[in-house]
């Protein structure tokens, strides 16, 4: 894949980019080594000077970097800017609390002191996509650099922009040149990377195939790795719930980002008593999107990222259609330049149809009718995928039961499945394993080193 911006409302190439030569690599990866062998000595206090100031940089240009994203990937330029403000509140989150979460913890036993340290462990690298181009990268890059880790970067080769301007917002914020580095690189130069003596560990974002050729590497060479995968994430409704409240949040929840979430609701799983009503305004709601240009404020869903993605989702549709399935709304590609999907809703969705079992990344919901929780909870563990599931009831035993039984790795009750940096992040089954975020993301890439004084 060419490493290049391409904007996904009209299709213009804005900027190609050469990726780097060999030596270029090399000599990033040398420069990365060497930093490390100093950077995890710098104090708790310089790096969270580093973090905050980064902080500052994000919000003072929120709209400048905005504007990046929106370009590179079609996501409305509001939400872009509420994604870099969701980066400097990251930043702050662990420049306060990193501290706390990597002091040493004495445990009690039979020696006269039983501690244990949290170690960086050296580069680590991060593969990365393009669907949330700043926000992924930070919540890799801030618990890195606060553990005294280093980090490289292989993004997304459609948003190589945002790449750069992620490098360049550390290295203003004072971060050392060779803790942080972008690498203009395609996908077929990561294995060489995984395998390389001087990185240690990787973490990858993205697809199943990407993760398990990844891991696959990374395997052979023993190092760890952390994985978050796709998703295919249930919205149930429950008879108790606030049916207004579920319905107006299973809209923003299907079609943010355009519809291109990996914690997207995409599968509305709803009790029969009420599915008529909540269908009803449902389809109404989508009705009244409107869809076009990400830079205008008044629009809601803009384009998908690239024409491959535009055509897998239409095939998808195809296919659930094809197979029996009745299309509520939407059900086709807009019939002018660009990446433009309707907003869609499937019902009736026969068995063994593909909302049964893949990923839809774009503004395609999929509803089905259940008896009960427990036919509801039977249909959310049906797929490979246990990402999030957002539960919608106000009865105490079904809130019980869905957190109890639902395989995922978050459930939500009456909210929409999100991120954030005070609770972990991630997923199990194929959605990927390992954990970014709160106290649990920092201590994935750290030696946790056990001390024992007799
Ligand atoms: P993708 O094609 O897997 O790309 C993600 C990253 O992996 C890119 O940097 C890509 O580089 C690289 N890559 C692709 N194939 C690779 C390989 N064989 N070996 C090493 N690296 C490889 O995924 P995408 O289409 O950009 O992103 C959408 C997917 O990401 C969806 O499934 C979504 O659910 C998932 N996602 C998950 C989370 C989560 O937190 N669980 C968050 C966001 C997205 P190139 O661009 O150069 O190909």
């Amino acid at each position: 894949m060419a490493i290049a911006s391409i904007n996904p409302v009209t299709g213009e190439v804005l900027k190609t980019f050469t990726p780097l030569t060999d030596e270029q690599l090399e000599y990033k990866l040398a420069l990365a080594d060497r930093t490390f062998a100093t950077y995890k000595h710098t104090s708790f206090s310089d790096r969270t000077q580093w973090l905050s100031r980064a902080a500052d940089i994000l919000e003072a240009k929120k709209t400048e970097f905005g504007i990046i994203i929106t370009l590179e990937m079609g996501k409305t330029l509001k939400s872009a800017i509420v994604e870099i403000e969701k980066c400097a509140n990251l930043c702050r989150f662990y420049a306060e609390h990193a501290p706390q979460f990597l002091a040493d913890t004495p445990a009690t036993t039979d020696a006269s002191r039983t501690l244990i340290r949290y170690q960086p462990m050296g580069i680590i690298l991060a593969v990365m996509p393009w669907n949330f181009p700043f926000w992924q990268v930070f919540r890799f890059a801030v618990p890195c650099l606060m553990a005294g880790n280093v980090g490289l970067l292989k993004h997304a080769s459609n948003v190589p922009q945002c790449a750069l301007a992620i490098a360049e917002i550390f290295h203003a914020a004072g971060v050392p040149e060779g803790a942080f580095q972008t690498l203009l690189i395609g996908a077929d130069r990561v294995a060489g990377l995984v395998a390389d003596v001087r990185v240690k560990a990787a973490t990858l974002t993205g697809s199943e195939p990407a993760g398990q050729s990844l891991a696959a590497i990374a395997g052979h060479h023993l190092k760890k790795v952390v994985l978050e995968l796709g998703g295919s994430d249930p919205f149930i409704v429950l008879n108790s719930a606030d049916l207004d409240l579920a319905v107006s949040t299973a809209v923003t929840a299907r079609v943010m980002n355009n519809g291109q979430t990996c914690i997207a609701a995409k599968r509305f799983i709803i009790e029969n008593a009420i599915a008529d009503q909540f269908i009803a305004k449902f389809v109404e709601k989508f009705k009244a999107l409107k869809i076009g240009d990400p830079m205008q404020s008044e629009t809601d869903v803009g384009p998908l990222a690239t024409p491959q993605i535009l055509n897998e989702l239409e095939a998808q549709v195809k296919a659930t259609v094809d197979a029996g399935a009745k299309v509520l709304v939407g059900g086709y590609r807009l019939k002018k330049e660009g990446n433009f999907y309707a907003p869609t809703i499937l019902a009736d969705i026969p068995l063994g149809a593909p909302p049964h079992q893949e990923e839809f990344f774009g503004p395609v919901a999929s509803v089905f009718r259940v008896k009960n929780i427990g036919e509801a909870i039977a249909l959310a563990n049906s797929t490979n995928f246990g990402l999030g599931a957002s539960v919608w009831t106000n009865d105490q035993q079904e809130i019980e039961l869905a957190i109890e039984q639902i395989e995922a790795g978050s459930v939500f009750v009456n909210s929409m499945v999100k991120s954030d940096p005070r609770v972990p992040f991630g997923g199990i089954k194929r959605s990927g394993y390992g954990r970014e975020l709160g106290i649990e993301g920092i201590r994935e890439f750290v030696n946790i080193k056990t001390i024992w004084i007799k």
